[in-house]
């Protein structure tokens, strides 16, 4: 499905690309803001697990496992033709939505050049970028806590922290005590479905590392350039979560306001 000449759902539609550090808590700010405001949310990284667990193309499979597990960018090609396919499809899914969040890109100035023009093409404009300021060592300590539900991606935790840690770890059968993986890590269950807890895969300290080293390269850039253009919010994303999400409302309530109703 493609945007035709004369149906352009995207226009007049506000855009809020979130930028964050990987762990830095882009997933759980998106999560709850698109929940409140009814903004459906753009998801890059899980469009390529999407595609990759679809395994309909063989060749974007591979090209992806291999830039995933090193924590490396997607070549640009790649990214422009998933984001374009994808969020074309969602602004048709949900022609009520005032507003969309963009979660995890653009990630850097080639990208951020790549949506604009698409911006152009559907006549729309970024709102306002979304930046959560995170220290490098609080995203480390995070990156080692988080677990993922084997079969909801959307429920998240942190195992190092009490506000978002699972309520219990996984026991084995007879009792004897809790279940651990090869790595000797216990496993926790989901709160709210009762599956089992997974590490993902770039969540691994060698990936951690190699993402972190991604994200100054390519991503501090582009945070500097929003901010020249004077299009960068930022939010100090070391606060409580709740205090997060009351600051980006404060930035985002007004537009939504604002805006036609559609
Ligand atoms: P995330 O789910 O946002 O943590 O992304 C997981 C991985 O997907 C990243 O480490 C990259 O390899 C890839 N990825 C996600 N978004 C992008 C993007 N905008 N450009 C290139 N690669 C991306």
């Amino acid at each position: 499905m493609s945007i035709s000449a004369t149906a352009k759902p995207l226009e007049g539609k506000l855009l809020f690309p979130f930028i964050a550090p990987p762990n830095g808590g882009k997933g759980t700010q998106t999560q709850i803001l698109s929940q409140r405001y009814q903004m459906p949310t753009f998801d890059m990284g899980a469009a390529f697990r999407a595609i990759m667990k679809e395994g309909k193309d063989p060749q974007m499979k591979a090209e992806l496992e291999s830039f995933m597990s090193n924590g490396k960018l997607v070549p640009i090609e790649t990214v422009v033709k998933v984001f374009k396919k994808n969020f074309e499809e969602l602004a048709v899914q949900n022609p009520q939505a005032k507003g969309f969040i963009l979660d995890g890109f653009p990630r850097n100035q080639e990208q951020a050049n790549a949506l604009s023009q698409l911006c152009t093409e559907w006549g729309t404009e970024l709102s306002k970028v979304i930046y959560l300021n995170v220290s490098m060592e609080v995203v480390k300590s995070r990156a080692t806590g988080r677990r993922f539900c084997s079969q909801n991606a959307r429920h998240v935790y942190n195992i190092h922290d009490s506000r978002l840690a699972p309520k219990q770890a996984k026991r084995e059968t007879d009792g004897s005590g809790v279940v651990t993986d090869a790595q000797g890590r216990e496993i926790w269950i989901c709160n709210i479905d009762g599956a089992d807890l997974i590490i993902r895969p770039d969540d691994e300290p060698q990936t951690v590392e190699k993402r972190l080293t991604e994200y100054s390269r390519e991503t501090d850039p582009l945070i500097a350039y929003f901010r020249e253009q004077g299009q960068l919010t930022e939010i100090n994303g070391e606060q409580a979560p709740d205090q997060v999400t009351q600051q980006i409302e404060i930035e985002i309530q007004p537009l939504l306001t604002l805006s036609p109703a559609p």
